[in-house]
């Protein structure tokens, strides 16, 4: 492309929301075989609200845990605790939740602050990225998070009741975490988040290019597949309970496969694969540190800029030759 044609364009695509590092950026757009989206803020809105509270059946909130099922009459919950209801489960886990800037932990404080609950202030408050947290909430050690945070065996040693409403709460899309009590899973929390408006029709229009898309999250297989499956991503193609640090490894195995892979992401966490990629193209709403690691911005979060962008690298590149 002549320079001229070069300004032009990238003046054109800064008019409409997308702004490009340089000129190769334009360039190496159009060869992309791939494109890798991130999940939470970039396909969906990332702002978390909380759906389900799930107890599981016959627990007191003491630090004995004591099971009070099969004793009518016996108080010993109410004795040495409050009740674990719903209501004291969302306390325990928000309040420990706080010093968190995760939207799942955000979700939660927010819920417990509508529903008019009060809650303490944690100590020791710890956090693994891609996992969970844990706190000190009045003394009694509160943890939140996936699975993997609790243990590699947790998923099937579950109780039942927990186990099974996990399931179907994943298989709704709902990104669900477990809440335990002394490292006991006592309890589910799930959260929801909405699609952009514009991803549905985008990603159906990248298909229609030829581009394959994947799906690249933090969040569980099932959680993802059902997103996947609304924005018409193949299930194939899902890469799901990805650790931060894994991003970058997914990116580069599809590129060591021959692949130019794009990748869309918005977090912290979606960094260094924006830097792996071909082309990083960040969401413009994100967080700064993935804008500075990407090639192209989208100003207005929205992944029809996308599209515009393949667009346009294509129109510039095929005129000249
Ligand atoms: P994503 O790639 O979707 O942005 P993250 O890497 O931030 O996901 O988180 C992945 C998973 O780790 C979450 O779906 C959740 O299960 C768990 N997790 C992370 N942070 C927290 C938290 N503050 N509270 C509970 N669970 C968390
Ligand atoms: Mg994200």
């Amino acid at each position: 492309a002549t320079p001229t044609a070069l300004m032009a364009g990238t003046g054109k695509a800064a008019e409409n929301g997308i702004l490009f590092r340089d000129g190769e950026a334009i360039q190496t757009m159009k060869d992309l075989d791939i494109v890798v989206l991130d999940k939470t803020g970039t396909i969906t809105e990332g702002n978390h609200s909380v759906t389900d509270v799930v107890v599981q059946p016959g627990r007191s909130s003491a630090t004995d845990g004591g099971i009070t099922t099969g004793n009518p009459g016996d108080d010993t919950a109410s004795a040495s605790g409050r009740e674990l209801d719903a209501d004291e489960l969302i306390r325990l886990a928000a309040s420990a939740e706080r010093g968190s800037e995760h939207p799942i932990g955000n979700a939660m404080v927010e819920y417990a602050e509508e529903s008019g609950i009060e809650l303490s202030d944690p100590d020791a408050f710890e956090s693994v990225p891609g996992k969970g947290i844990t706190a000190t909430v009045d003394g009694r050690t509160v943890s939140v998070g996936n699975p993997k945070f609790f243990d590699d065996e947790l998923e099937g040693n579950l109780p039942t009741h927990i186990a099974n409403r996990l399931r179907e709460l994943e298989q709704e899309g709902k990104t669900t975490v477990i809440v335990g009590l002394e490292d006991e899973p006592v309890g589910l929390v799930s959260t929801a988040d909405t699609i952009k408006d514009e991803s549905v029709e985008a990603i159906a229009e990248l298909h229609d290019r030829g581009i394959e898309t994947w799906l690249l999250t933090g969040d569980n297989e099932r959680t993802a597949r059902a997103i996947a499956e609304q924005v018409d991503i193949d299930p194939e193609r899902v890469l799901a309970s990805v650790l931060p640090q894994e991003k970058i490894d997914k990116v580069s195995q599809l590129q060591d496969q021959g692949y130019n892979v794009g990748m869309v992401g918005d977090g912290i966490n979606d960094a260094p694969a924006l830097k792996q990629a071909n082309v990083g193209i960040a969401i413009g709403t994100g967080t700064d540190i993935a804008i500075q690691s990407s090639d192209v911005s989208l100003v207005r979060g929205q992944l029809d800029a996308l599209v515009d962008a393949f667009t346009l690298s294509e129109k510039i590149f095929s005129k000249i030759k």
